[in-house]
């Protein structure tokens, strides 16, 4: 039968279009985002001053390779310019991947709280996505082996994930590897990897250097604070780095973008500003929330997921409600199978404050 009008490819349709956390409240002025893991701190001074330098010269193209970005991660991190690729965000990264490595009829494997970019990705490509269940809000390793059949192709995972904020350790993370077959490639997500503070975490690394099926994503959306900019790098084997920069836009990452992410990754002290920020502060909402009877995934990101009861007057959309008529904006993570959660974004000390406020009230815990 030939169809009256063009069809998008199948996979397509099936997709639930990405909703982004609301950045405005209807009627108030002043609002405190915490609905999309932004820092409070925002970007190093001198990655401003890199982007407004840029402004000068918008009539010319950016460097199509991003070189000097890719240097000055490699420098940073020690590692070699040639496998790194920057894309437009881990978004254009990770839909490159499966773009490169998915076709019809594969699956790819991630978990049931896992970022929803992955599925997205995945159907986009007219590959299936397979969900692997968590336990705690947790990745677990087995769930994801016994999901492996001769279609899977990949395996997408956040570490720490998002909007759990949970995360796997490396010898968990090495199990996995280990227990897939060797042209099934594993992408480890490590958007949160700044804010990580436990001995047995490792971004991954190692893990590409020393295999040929594993790629790890960053982005300077987080703790950089140059979400707006869209910037975002992978590192991977040499061959998958070549596969990659084939079907990448060939300017795919902006002057502006590149331009401030080498002041960004180079300002260590901005970074740590960052992270002692968020430590402090981590900690204490975790105790806040518990404080006010509620429960808090453990977190090691810059956010944390609050569960809410399901008694009429106490639900989690109770609380967005009343949360946002006082111009605090947290994220509904219902798309995320998590219909009586919310997830908080670790803000300014005012922020924060009057979050736990706000919640206190909307307990009748008013203190
Ligand atoms: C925020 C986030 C990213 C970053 O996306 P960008 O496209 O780089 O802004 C990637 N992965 C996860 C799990 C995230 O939460």
């Amino acid at each position: 039968m030939t169809a009256t009008r063009p069809q998008p490819r199948p996979g397509v349709l099936a997709i639930d279009a990405y909703v982004p956390g609301r950045s405005s409240a209807p009627g108030i002025d002043k609002v405190f985002k915490l609905s999309s893991n932004e820092t409070p701190l925002g970007p190093s001074p001198k990655a401003i001053a890199a982007y407004n330098a840029i402004g000068r010269h918008l009539e010319d193209y950016p460097d199509g390779s991003a070189s000097d970005l890719r240097d000055a991660i490699g420098r940073v991190f020690g590692l070699d310019p040639a496998r790194i690729v920057c894309g437009a965000g881990s978004d254009d990264l990770l839909n490159l991947l499966a773009r490169a490595y998915l076709a019809d009829g594969d699956e790819a494997i991630h978990t049931t709280h896992g970022f929803l970019v992955y599925p997205i990705a995945t159907l986009g490509t007219g590959a299936t996505p397979v969900v692997a269940p968590e336990k705690d809000f947790t990745a677990s390793v087995d769930e994801i082996l016994k999901r492996v059949t001769p279609k899977t192709r990949m395996v997408f995972l956040a570490n720490p994930n998002n909007p759990t904020g949970t995360y796997i350790p490396f010898d968990e993370v090495k199990r996995l590897h280990n227990g897939l077959p060797p042209h099934v490639l594993f992408v480890l997500d490590a958007a949160y990897a700044e804010y990580v503070r436990r001995n047995d975490y490792e971004a991954g690394l190692e893990l590409v250097a020393t295999s040929e099926n594993v790629v790890m994503t960053r982005t300077f959306s987080k703790i950089h604070g140059l979400a707006a900019l869209r910037l975002g790098w992978m590192y991977g084997p040499a061959h998958v780095v070549d596969a990659v920069n084939r079907i990448r836009g060939p300017f795919n990452v902006n002057g502006a973008a590149i331009a401030a992410g080498i002041a960004a990754i180079e300002d260590a002290a901005h970074q740590e500003r960052s992270r002692e920020h968020n430590t402090e502060w981590l900690e204490w909402i975790f105790e806040e929330i518990g404080k006010l009877g509620l429960k808090v995934t453990p977190s090691v990101a810059n956010f944390v997921l609050i569960h809410f009861p399901q008694d009429k007057g106490r639900t989690a959309a109770g609380a967005n409600a009343f949360l946002m008529k006082r111009g605090l904006i947290l994220r509904q993570v219902t798309a995320y199978k998590l219909p009586n959660a919310l997830r908080m974004s670790v803000g300014t000390e005012e922020a924060n404050l009057l979050v736990m406020k706000a919640l206190a009230e909307f307990l009748g815990k008013t203190k």
